[in-house]
């Protein structure tokens, strides 16, 4: 647009012919550098002074008449605002910024200011211009916001008062997976994922009723299905009376955050290398077991492991190689845990274990042995078979401590003597139980050597029929003398024996010497109706205990049914249905079955009739407070009665008193076992009570 105006002094600060100059100017003294520039109602230059030409890098009469929207470059948000508001000219409020051509090739940023809010009628408009340095201001006005909503990473939604989606931009679409046409007229709670109850929304309306505004993080469900966490902050919009005319939610998705945080995490928590649990994590969970043990009185028990002469493979072999072995060796370890057990690896070649709940040191010896053994297996690496082996030292709270620091310094002493005594072993902190475990690998040593050279024998203890007043059998026991440790007491071996799978060849053993004595007293003419055996829950388990109960016999040349076996109710109970299947194999072929130490499990009727059973053996527990207690006394009573209405028989073990045995008679137990009438003694000690009478 060209303007009819035309320049007519050109020396003059005010390049128009029309108007007043020094009346203008005055507007504005202190303006020496600022352009001032007049226009008409089309926007059109009516006259500029020198500062107005030099700004824009023109003459000034080039610039007379021109529109001053068109001296502006189209390229940005606010000059396209400040084009727009020229028109509307003087009536804009604040300043404008605008970009300019600036002679032939240059560009400049302008602030305009309108002079005058209301100017006089015959007057144009004056407008001041000054230069801006750095970057274009900008004011959010109604078609940038709508820009800058459109093109945000953040996810706008405009609701009404009612809460129902009006628009969304394009990040909301994005994120959520759900174009506009899809969520228009719904409400957000299209969006829920159901990780938020009832209480959360609650509240959050609460707030934004009361202040207007909400913010915190929320997690929503994509389209697709997938829940991710926002940063969500909801405004209400109110109108000039008050009510709620929208809302507005913008939304971050800071699922890749979380991801952030998690990685973070795991650098400080993990091992990179084994990807175990670092030092650091091992002594918070350390903490929160101690903590919990000291609320529940319970145990805790810290293993701090070792591989033997790691360094030689790293120096000789390479770092390379050293790693590889130390993965392979976390990964072995961690094999052989329970779920549950809290490995770390504490740098270098260490690691430790959490162990919790603990019963007792045994169990602890128990782990630590079968860690050690989880390295008699080479490693192989870079070709090579590199045998390693494992050292352990072992401190338990509260006994060694109750600190964190004080246990896991502990466990190292332990574990630093464990490496002294030669490496290939575990050591306990406290001497008092080292010196324990220490004896119970001797006594293992002890009894693998006597199984392998059947260093047993057995005695016989006498067990009578007090109505026909004579040894009826005998139950045969398990003795055991070692050339140093002397006689050792079988309730200690014979555990040990099962933890160490040597039961089978001990039970074969007994079986074997106590069904061929049998077999020779009858044959010697005594009148004895069985020998009880005592079988371990683990032979029962065996898959071909009857051919192997059977071939003894038929070694001996004994009868079934003068072989009577004793079975613990935990025996029996531990796998119902096989065990009963097995039992019943047994009794059908004519051998005996008792439940040794009745009354001590936890058997029920209901399931002792599934059993081929023939006779329940009090426990002398029960026996050993007749007649002075009265509920062992009931007790008694009840067992036999409750015998008798299953058809069972019963033998009383355990009696030491005339008392005891008169009790027992009177309620109709007439079977006996027990110091009063013998203790366990050898073979040709029992025969000289066979032809003896009772008492
Ligand atoms: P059990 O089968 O209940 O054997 C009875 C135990 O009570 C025997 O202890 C016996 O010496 C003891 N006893 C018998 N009468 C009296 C008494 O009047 N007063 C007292 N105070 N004690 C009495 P022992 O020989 O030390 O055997 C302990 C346990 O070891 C046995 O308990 C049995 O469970 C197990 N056992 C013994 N020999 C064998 C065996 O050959 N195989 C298996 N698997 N376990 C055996
Ligand atoms: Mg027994
Ligand atoms: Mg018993």
């Amino acid at each position: 647009m060209k303007c009819s105006h035309s320049l007519t002094d050109s020396d003059s600060p005010w390049h128009t012919p029309s108007i007043c100059l020094p009346k203008r100017a005055m507007l504005v003294p202190a303006m020496a550098e600022v352009g001032l520039a007049e226009l008409d109602g089309q926007g059109c230059l009516v006259a500029v002074n020198g500062n107005f030409a030099r700004l824009l890098g023109r003459d000034p009469a080039e610039l007379v008449g021109t529109a001053l929207a068109e001296l502006m470059l189209d390229d940005d948000a606010g000059t396209a605002w400040a084009k727009q508001q020229l028109l509307l000219v003087g009536s804009g409020e604040g300043p404008l910024y605008a970009r300019f051509h600036q002679g032939e090739q240059g560009e400049c940023l302008l602030r305009l200011d309108w002079m005058l809010r209301q100017p006089p009628a015959d007057a144009g408009l004056l407008l001041a211009a000054s230069p801006l340095a750095g970057p274009m201001p900008t004011l959010i006005n109604r078609e940038l916001a709508a820009k800058v909503i459109e093109h945000t990473q953040e996810g706008v939604v405009v609701t009404d008062g009612r809460g129902h989606i009006q628009s969304v931009n394009p990040a909301f679409e994005i994120t959520t997976g759900y174009s506009l046409e899809e969520v228009v007229g719904y409400k957000p709670s299209i969006l829920k994922s159901g990780c938020q109850g009832a209480d959360f929304y609650q509240q959050m309306f609460a707030e934004l009723a009361k202040k207007g505004f909400w913010q915190g993080e929320i997690w929503n469900r994509r389209k697709n299905g997938e829940i991710y966490p926002e940063w969500l902050s909801i405004s209400a919009i109110r109108d000039d009376a008050g009510r709620v005319e929208h809302y507005v939610g913008i939304f971050t998705d800071i699922g890749t955050q979380h991801q952030v945080q998690e990685r973070l995490r795991y650098l400080a928590y993990y091992d990179g290398l084994t990807r175990l649990p670092n030092r650091a994590l091992f002594f918070d969970r350390l903490q929160l077991e101690l903590a919990k043990a000291s609320r529940d009185g319970g145990q805790v028990a810290v293993l701090f492991m070792g591989l033997d002469r790691f360094s030689h493979i790293n120096e000789s072999l390479g770092h390379g190689v050293g790693d590889r072995i130390l993965q392979q060796a976390a990964l072995r370890i961690q094999a052989g845990l329970r779920e549950g057990d809290s490995l770390c690896r504490m740098g270098g070649d260490e690691f430790s274990l959490l162990l919790v709940p603990i019963r007792d040191a045994g169990q602890v010896s128990a782990v630590a042995e079968k860690l050690r053994r989880l390295f008699t297996e080479p490693f192989h690496q870079a070709d090579l078979e590199l045998y390693l082996s494992l050292s352990i030292g072992i401190s338990l709270y509260p006994d060694d401590g109750v600190e964190p620091d004080t246990l896991v310094k502990h466990a190292s002493t332990a574990l630093d003597r464990a490496k002294e005594l030669g490496r290939d072993n575990y050591q306990f902190y406290t001497r008092q139980l080292n010196q324990h475990v220490s004896e119970r690998l001797v006594l293992e040593q002890a009894l693998r050597q006597a199984v392998e050279q059947e260093a047993f024998s057995l005695a016989y203890q006498p067990q009578v029929d007090v109505n026909l007043g004579r040894v009826i059998g005998a139950e045969a026991l398990l003795r055991w003398h070692h050339p140093t440790l002397g006689w050792v007491r079988p309730d200690l071996f014979i555990p040990l024996a099962e933890e160490l799978g040597l039961i089978n060849p001990i039970g074969d053993w007994v079986l074997r010497q106590a069904c061929c004595q049998m077999a020779r007293w009858l044959a010697q003419g005594w009148n004895l109706r069985r020998i009880a055996v005592n079988l371990s829950p683990m032979q029962l388990r065996q898959r071909n205990v009857l051919q192997r109960v059977h071939d003894v016999l038929g070694t001996c040349g004994l009868a079934p049914e003068h072989l009577e076996l004793e079975l613990t109710e935990g025996a029996i109970m531990g796998n119902v249905d096989e065990a009963s299947a097995c039992l019943s194999r047994l009794s059908e072929s004519g051998i005996q079955l008792a439940i040794d130490d009745f009354g001590t499990g936890y058997s029920s009727l209901a399931h002792l009739k599934r059993f081929a059973i023939d006779k329940l053996k009090i426990d002398r527990s029960f026996v050993s407070g007749v007649p002075h207690n009265a509920n062992d006394g009931t007790i008694v009573a009840t067992i036999i009665s409750m015998a008798r209405s299953l058809k069972l028989s019963v033998i009383a073990e355990g009696v030491e008193t005339g008392k005891q045995l008169a009790h027992l008679q009177a309620h109709g137990c007439y079977e006996m076992q027990g110091y009063l009438f013998g203790k366990p003694m050898s073979a040709a000690e029992i025969e000289a009570l066979f032809d003896r009478p009772l008492l």
